[in-house]
């Protein structure tokens, strides 16, 4: 059998800013500014290069972004004061909050106190809520990128086995739920899982979001599987060298699957590029 395709997350993302771009656009035309406002409590440098990549990100639709960087040592009801008054803002469309928080606080405190319609990053439970019960929802991106990638295969989801290999609140648990709402057969598993590889290997879709390197070889897949890989692990090369995988063992799994989602290049890139969609969306909504 061929080799299998390389979803390329980059130009899909590409297709997408610009989309987000041309509605970023009619928007400003009816007198409507798109704003997304971050918040970044303590100097994680993760954290700090994410925002800066945001920034660039928004600038190039054409969005504001604003970021507001507060001390490590800043008590939560200060960032609860915050996100109650970017909530009330009429000119804030987004907010999002970066992680990780200081151990001060309780992520699902903060996030949970964004308000539903301006939650671009789909953290607050309300917005899975919605998803759950098919309401209109702003779902976490990660989970949005996955369905990207899936649906840019053509593959149609009725009726399709799917194993999710992860579970987490975040990433895991969305992407099955959405797969569940396109009435695709999910399995989810987690850690706990007995045999994996017997679940993984009668599936049409795997997607992995363990975030454990080579967890998905080529044995525990079928000819013909479309792999989509969430996972983002940094390993040595071998050579002293630190570099990027995901959880699929990319070139012998490859050689089985209809479509792979490379690591880097693939999740990650169109992951970005729904939180801008998520931005616009909730603005043309506001
Ligand atoms: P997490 O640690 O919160 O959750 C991991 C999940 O995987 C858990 O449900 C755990 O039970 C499960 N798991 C662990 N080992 C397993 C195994 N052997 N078999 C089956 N399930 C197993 O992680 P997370 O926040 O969901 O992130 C997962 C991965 O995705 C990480 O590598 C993370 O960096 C990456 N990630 C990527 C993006 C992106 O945009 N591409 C976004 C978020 C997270």
């Amino acid at each position: 059998m061929a080799e299998g395709i390389v979803i390329d997350g980059k130009a899909l993302a590409s297709k997408v800013r610009d989309q987000v771009r041309a509605d970023v656009e009619a928007l400003k035309g009816s007198n409507h500014q798109v704003r997304l406002d971050a918040i970044l409590v303590g100097g994680d440098q993760g954290a700090l290069l994410y925002a800066k990549n945001q920034a660039r990100a928004c600038e190039k639709v054409g969005m504001t972004y604003c970021l507001h960087e507060l001390n490590g040592d800043t008590r939560e009801a200060d960032v609860l004061d915050l996100i109650a008054q970017l909530n009330t803002e009429d000119a804030v469309t987004g907010i999002m909050v970066h992680m990780p928080l200081p151990s001060q606080m309780n992520a699902e405190t903060i996030q949970s106190a964004i308000a539903v319609n301006k939650d671009v990053e789909g953290v607050n439970p309300a917005n899975i809520g919605n998803v759950v019960f098919g309401r209109r929802s702003l779902v976490p991106c990660t989970a949005l990128a996955v369905m990207e990638l899936i649906e840019s295969t053509g593959v149609k989801l009725e009726g399709a086995n799917v194993v999710c290999v992860g579970a987490s609140r975040i990433v895991g648990k969305p992407v099955a739920v959405l797969l569940m709402q396109a009435e695709a057969t999910v399995i989810s598993t987690n850690h706990h899982t007995k045999d994996r590889p017997n679940l993984t290997r009668h599936a049409d879709i795997v997607v992995s979001a363990a975030g454990v390197p080579n967890l998905i070889g080529a044995d525990d897949i079928s000819e013909g599987t479309i792999v989509i890989d969430v996972g983002i692990n940094r390993i040595e090369n071998g050579e002293g060298k630190k570099i990027t995988v995901g959880d699929v063992d990319f070139d012998a799994v490859k050689e089985k699957a209809s479509y792979i989602s490379p690591v880097p290049g693939g999740v990650g890139p169109m992951t970005v590029a729904m939180l801008l969609r998520n931005t616009v969306q909730a603005a043309e909504r506001a």
